[in-house]
């Protein structure tokens, strides 16, 4: 046992047991015990006192576009990773699609590896990618530390990353489950998307008429069938239709094993505010009506979503054109998911112990890292965000790390001022001052 290192202490500590104060000693980069607020401070450990501000465990989020390399105009490693810092994120995982190649080969998850390794100011994982031709590398693949697939039922946005019609959805997961993998899942059903009306334009009405609930709804009912068929892990990635959740809630209690995450846009922002031509706001599945939003915050309190993550997916702000139909679809939001979430779930009578279980807690546990990350508990990884809960901030996208100065949330007022995030006690970032890149990559747990 090493020698205590490092005392964290705050008047709110949120723990898998509740909040309170404590304070956290941390040697070698992990947390070794959780003492009472005013345990006496060992021979040669530093003291850092946060006083009121909340130390919760660094959010854990597993649906990141990095985009580099190969696309490292639109994100980059060294950005996103600051952004995630920034936000209060410790660790994310990368998705397999944007970059340049794709993570569907382990040589590719090589090149993946050496461009982040240096760039890495917070722990980085990778999730592979499931093509309708790489059958043969899903095995390979798992094998050398992905969190598990991706794949796409309805096209992906870039061609380099195609789609699996029902038949390869189907071998994929057979192979997929035979080494009891994870298959995450795009669920938007083709056949739906392609009979709904494609007006195209700058109208958001037409651009939300053209994604319907019902093609989340029938692709999920897809993935349903098969995940039973196989007994299958699966995982609906960025749920935006509620008309889909007694599906997912009937299927698990039939012991389907499947997991469903959602997404800060789509509990914050409604269908009803986003002004047309507003490029900024498309994202696929889309943000729907304000109804809708209350029937996810719903499900979160009840479980049947099991968590909270960004998909974070930036470009250039010359493709966020005011044609919703054309413009690139995705929403930049790593900084402000901690706030975004927290001031709309402090609103609706939420705690912060809520928002930790779904942006750290359940998240670390879909990608099995709950024995190292996701909680302030003894043996975790000493990785920490320190928030003034009560503060606000009002959002200017210059001011943002991430590459592009693009977001949904401009000019918006949030809850929760990040003051300092800690990746295995040593502070990354402080006041938006930066360390050099101490972030790690990460494989699965085997
Ligand atoms: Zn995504």
């Amino acid at each position: 046992m090493n020698d205590v290192e490092l005392v964290l202490r705050s008047t709110r500590v949120i723990t898998p047991e509740g909040t309170r104060a404590a304070s956290v000693a941390v040697a070698d980069g992990r947390i070794t015990a959780v003492l009472p607020y005013d345990s006496g401070v060992p021979a040669g450990a530093r003291l850092e006192d946060f006083g009121d501000d909340v130390l919760l465990p660094g959010l854990v989020d597993t649906h990141v576009h990095v985009n580099d390399p190969g696309r490292t105009e639109w994100e980059g490693f060294w950005t996103a990773t600051r952004a995630a810092a920034a936000g209060g994120i410790t660790t994310l995982v990368d998705m397999p699609l944007n970059s340049l190649p794709p993570t569907t080969t382990v040589d590719h998850l090589r090149t993946k590896r050496e461009v982040a390794a240096a760039k890495a100011h917070i722990d980085v994982g990778f999730w592979g990618g499931a093509l309708p031709d790489n059958v043969k590398d899903l095995r390979p693949l798992h094998d050398a530390g992905v969190f598990g697939f991706k794949a796409f039922l309805s096209p992906s946005g870039v061609d380099e990353f195609p789609e699996l019609d029902r038949e390869q959805l189907d071998r994929s997961m057979a192979e997929i489950a035979g080494f009891g993998g994870l298959l995450i899942v795009h669920a938007e059903d083709p056949r739906h998307l392609a009979s709904a009306p494609q007006q195209g334009g700058p109208k958001y009405a037409d651009f939300l008429a053209s994604r319907p609930r019902g093609a989340e709804d029938a692709a999920i009912m897809t993935l349903i069938e098969q995940a039973r068929r196989h007994g299958a892990r699966v995982h609906v990635l960025h749920l935006s239709s509620s008309d889909a959740l007694p599906l997912i809630a009937e299927a698990r209690r039939d012991g389907v094993r499947i997991t469903v995450e959602t997404c800060p846009h789509y509990l914050t922002l409604t269908a009803e505010e986003v002004p047309d031509g507003a490029g900024e706001f498309k994202c696929c599945p889309p943000i729907r009506e304000a109804a809708n939003q209350d029937l996810l915050w719903q499900a979160l309190a009840d479980g049947t979503i099991d968590c909270v993550v960004t998909d974070h997916s930036p470009s250039t702000a010359d493709l966020k054109t005011d044609d919703f139909a054309t413009a690139w679809g995705g929403i930049s939001g790593l900084q402000l998911s901690l706030p975004a979430v927290w001031t709309e779930a402090r609103k609706r009578g939420h705690d912060l112990e809520d928002v930790v279980r779904w942006m750290s807690t359940r998240t670390a546990q879909l990608v099995g890292l709950d024995g190292r990350k996701g909680a302030i508990a003894v043996g975790r990884d000493a990785d920490f965000a320190v928030l003034a809960p009560d503060e606000t901030f009002t959002v200017d996208p210059a001011a943002l790390q991430h590459r592009n100065p693009v977001t949904a949330y401009a000019g918006r007022t949030l809850y929760g001022v990040v003051r300092s995030t800690w990746l295995r006690g040593e502070r990354v970032v402080a006041d938006g001052e930066f360390t050099d890149p101490k972030g790690r990559l990460l494989t699965r747990p085997s």
